[in-house]
């Protein structure tokens, strides 16, 4: 909850004063609360459709009062998200193989090492791959991160085959018996093609290795972008066969709208929220509590 003041001032705190203000609920309010619900990214096809149906519904009662507009607002964003918290797909037989994928910068090798530090927490066992292996930093930070958790780190050369990575992180698992592989991805953008059908052949090493994998591809979205948050998605959503979605730096924004737009429009579950920079700035995401927590 701390982690979403931005947003909450941002958004919660003005719809208060628009809701605690307003006598009557004329035409005005609904445009006021457009403008309220645009200004925390949660973006124009979202708006206009949460809106509308606060006028159906405004229509069907006889003595429409705030306090009534104000649940049902709540009611529509809890609809919107759906009620239940969608975990990360687990394997029933270990081990569980996740891709992480995303553009630079979005929080990709932070939250694969949050992911390995809570699995072992767990007392499971995780190797954390390496796959981007264009940036030698990221395979220097994947390291921090696996020290801290207590992962094995699979790691090539600089500008080896991300594919040859994420294979023998695959037979390592295999052999070893571990319980969870996180594999790291590259995500710069300006080479969209390449990097698209660079995933693509990571998942059917991954795929011939081990049938059924990988189970989840969770794409890092950071949430201080906003809006453009949906493009990026869009892209890899088709290319990687995106399963979940990562929303990071939650606590750094005041868009924590974009989560709305995100899942009206995509059709992807958020499944993990990000909330600072320490391993355990990382939770599920509860849609019931985030609602709670910007409309209370
Ligand atoms: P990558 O290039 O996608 O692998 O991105 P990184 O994992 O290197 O993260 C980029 C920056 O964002 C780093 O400085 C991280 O510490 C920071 N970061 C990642 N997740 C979060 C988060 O949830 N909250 C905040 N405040 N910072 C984050």
């Amino acid at each position: 909850k701390a982690g979403l003041s931005k947003t909450r001032e941002n958004l919660a705190s003005r719809i208060e004063k628009l809701f605690t203000g307003t006598q009557k609920i004329e035409e005005g309010f609904f445009e006021e609360l457009e403008e309220i619900l645009l200004g925390a990214d949660v973006g124009v096809t979202t708006t206009l459709q949460l809106v509308d149906n606060l006028r159906q519904r405004a229509k069907k009662e006889r003595n429409v009062d705030t306090s009534f507009l104000f649940s049902a607002l709540r009611e529509e964003v809890i609809k919107l998200l759906g009620e239940e918290v969608r975990q990360l797909n687990l394997s029933p037989s270990p081990p569980t193989v996740i891709l992480v994928v995303g553009v630079n910068g979005s929080g990709k090798t932070t939250t694969a090492g949050k992911l390995a530090y809570r699995f072992s927490r767990q007392g499971k066992r995780v190797i954390l791959a390496a796959a981007d292996t264009f940036r030698a930093a990221a395979a220097e930070q994947l390291a921090i991160w696996a020290k801290m958790a207590g992962a094995t780190l699979i790691r090539h050369q600089p500008g080896a085959d991300p594919g040859a990575v994420a294979f023998d992180a695959v037979k390592a698992a295999l052999s070893r018996q571990a319980d969870v592989v996180l594999v790291d991805t590259a995500g710069r953008l300006h080479t969209k093609y390449n990097l698209m059908e660079e995933l693509k052949k990571i998942r059917r090493v991954i795929e011939r290795e081990l049938p059924g994998a990988p189970h989840e591809v969770l794409l890092v979205l950071d949430a201080t972008i906003g809006q453009n948050a949906l493009a990026q998605a869009r892209l890899f959503k088709e290319a990687a066969g995106v399963t979940g979605i990562a929303l990071t730096k939650l606590d750094g924004t005041a868009k924590g709208g974009v989560v709305l737009a995100i899942a009206h429009e995509l059709n992807i579950p958020v499944k993990i929220v990000g909330l600072g920079e320490d391993p355990e700035d990382l939770e599920d995401f509860r849609p019931q509590e985030f609602v709670l927590a910007l409309f209370d």
